[in-house]
């Protein structure tokens, strides 16, 4: 593995299935043991992340959980979901990036995604994509806490403040699912007429 440069990723097995489960004994010693591996791999020149903290792990739980492992390891921390509910079936990408998110904005450095298709079934092009993005903004979502990351965030507003519709979409997380749903108008729909902004510029 060092000859080639090869990342392991050391792979989380115990994990909860459902938010009624909950760490135990088992998932503590599989965490202790893959940084004892980690350890000896990188002694010998190799790189490693460590799988923890994936599975489905109800919200509140989601923040300790993470800075727990954290705090035992100096290994970056790879995280699967977490699922924070078991109801959102055909929409689990969601609920992974709802967990997704606190598990990064915790701590979490790298995050597996789940497709609309989990339990279901093989994702389609289209389920992958569906996944990454909504992956792609919990890790956004994170980096805004980790590193104060929000300079894109900061563009946006300024955008919006200025009516500025187009400058909003080029700036978004995916620009021609933005450019599709715009109606083409400069203020958002919902206020319409009744923009504030809008208004204060007539005064
Ligand atoms: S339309 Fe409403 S939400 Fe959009 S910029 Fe104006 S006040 Fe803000």
């Amino acid at each position: 593995c060092r000859k080639h440069d090869i990342v392991l990723s050391l792979g989380n097995t115990a994990r909860s299935g459902c938010i009624h489960d909950r760490r135990d004994k088992m998932q503590v010693a599989e965490i202790r043991q893959n940084i004892v591996l980690a350890h000896r791999a990188l002694e010998r020149g190799v790189q490693v992340i460590i799988e923890g903290c994936g599975g489905h792990i109800r919200s509140d739980r989601i923040p300790s959980y993470i800075k727990y492992q954290k705090g035992l390891s100096p290994f970056p921390l790879f995280v699967a979901g977490p699922l924070p509910t078991d109801i959102a079936i055909g929409f689990d990408h969601i609920a992974g990036a709802c967990g997704g998110s606190a598990a990064s904005a915790a701590g979490a450095d790298y995050l597996c995604y789940i497709t609309p298709a989990e339990h279901l079934g093989l994702p389609t092009p289209a389920a992958v994509k569906e996944g990454l993005i909504a992956f792609r903004i919990a890790a956004h979502i994170g980096d805004t806490v980790k590193y104060g990351r929000d300079a894109q965030d900061k563009t946006v507003a300024e955008l919006r403040a200025a009516l500025d519709r187009e400058g909003q979409i080029r700036c978004s997380m995916d620009p021609g699912r933005a450019r599709e749903l715009s109606d083409g108008e400069a203020e958002c729909t919902m206020c319409g007429e009744f923009c504030a902004i809008k208004i204060m510029r007539e005064f």
